[in-house]
């Protein structure tokens, strides 16, 4: 028999947030996750991928994929350091450092994983983390895993940190202290105010962690927010994912190569998983090849946001204050935020509802990612039926 214990954790856990609505029924799709989506044999508008660029599904990405199969079969093998480690894993960390502006890179299987990996392999419980109180799960998991001291500043707020690098450095507590923020926001879409962490870390000798996941193909004519900002030179981890805007999967650090040599031996998820697959591999490289030789799905995303961004606000909806192709559209009421959402799929458009403790309380919203393979008339689309729902709810 199993545990019986084991039964009762899980049934009241589980009936505790179906009750209070919190309980989350993942959809499946029935197909690629493109500009539309098929779900229960439905036809839908898709505002809610991180695919940005819709490299995910791109004629060339699946090219190079199956070349690699061909040549390499499915997987590595083994992970890199014991002999999993292929040309094309080097090709690709070659290819992110020159995307990056940074001498080296390291590649790992995820994003999460890659926080779980780099921060602790630095960081350790003599030392402290300044994190902004919007960060990423990820972060918030890797930065625990290191057991150094997390000390949460406002988000984005530049004397708030001030303050607390001088209490942090001050108190002479700490061997090494670091500054770490999310680049782009995805609650939000705002950028993080890097010139000014920058100024403060090098101020204070603080060691400077930038998870561009949202940044990344984004900002910066697709080399993320550290280059946008032009300080390729002064953030020691350049760190993103290859599963949004590039569209696979993976994730990296970018940095001198002295951190990427260490990274190579002391981060645990490197050393102890295997690496990502030969398809996944030469599709990332052959995505970031081709936004390194142009600029034109970067630009098209920034115009499709655009363009959405001005329909909503012409229709009255609250955009807030993105900097970035994220659109939320914020409703409010958490419950109202949920129903609009669901109207918004019986009249053919899947953007996901938002609500609190993801966002703050009363700041329930659809959020709504267009990207480079939208089509106008999609958004245009997708106009008319935000305006239907947003009169027959009285938002509007
Ligand atoms: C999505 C995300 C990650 C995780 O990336 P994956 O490659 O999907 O594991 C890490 N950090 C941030 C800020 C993210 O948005």
């Amino acid at each position: 028999m199993t545990s019986q214990n084991l039964d009762q954790f899980l049934e009241s856990n589980i009936s505790d947030l179906k009750e209070k609505g919190l309980y989350n029924e993942i959809d499946t799709l029935e197909g690629a996750n493109g500009p539309e989506i098929i779900i229960e044999g439905k036809k839908l508008l898709n505002l809610s991928s991180n695919n940005y660029l819709g490299l995910a599904t791109h004629q060339d990405l699946k090219d190079v994929a199956k070349q690699a199969i061909d040549s390499y079969g499915v997987g590595a093998g083994a992970v890199r350091t014991i002999n999993g480690t292929l040309d094309l894993h080097i090709e690709l960390e070659k290819k992110i450092a020159a995307f990056k502006g940074t001498e080296a890179a390291i590649a790992y299987q995820s994003g999460f994983n890659c926080n779980m990996a780099a921060i602790s392999a630095v960081m350790d419980k003599n030392d402290a983390i300044l994190s902004d109180a919007l960060n990423h799960a990820s972060i918030i998991d890797g930065c625990r895993l290191s057991k150094a001291k997390i000390i949460r500043y406002e988000h984005s707020d530049m004397a708030d940190l001030r303050a607390k690098v001088e209490e942090a450095t001050g108190s002479g507590a700490y061997n090494k202290v670091m500054v770490i923020t999310d680049g782009v926001f995805s609650m939000d879409g705002d950028i993080a105010k890097l010139p000014e962490i920058v100024d403060i870390a090098e101020e204070f000798d603080l060691i400077t962690y930038v998870d561009d996941a949202h940044g990344s193909g984004v900002t910066g004519d697709g080399a993320g927010t550290v280059k946008h900002f032009g300080l390729q030179k002064k953030v020691d981890f350049q760190m993103g994912t290859l599963s949004k805007a590039i569209g696979v999967i993976g994730g990296y650090v970018a940095g001198k190569q002295s951190l990427i040599d260490w990274l190579k031996v002391r981060s645990r998820p490197f050393l102890f998983s295997t690496a990502v697959s030969p398809a996944d591999a030469a599709a990332s490289t052959k995505a970031i090849d081709m936004l390194m030789k142009s600029t034109e799905l970067n630009k098209k995303l920034w115009e499709n946001g655009d363009y959405l961004k001005k329909g909503l606000k012409a229709l009255g909806f609250a955009i807030g204050n993105s900097e970035t192709p994220i659109t939320p559209c914020i409703i409010g009421d958490e419950k109202q935020a949920q129903t609009f959402s669901k109207r918004l799929r019986e009249e053919g458009v899947y953007a996901k509802a938002i609500v609190f403790p993801t966002v703050p309380q009363g700041t329930g919203r659809v959020r709504n990612m267009p990207t480079a393979a939208h089509t106008k008339e999609m958004l245009d689309r997708a106009i008319r039926i935000y305006e239907k729902i947003g009169k027959e709810m009285k938002l509007i």
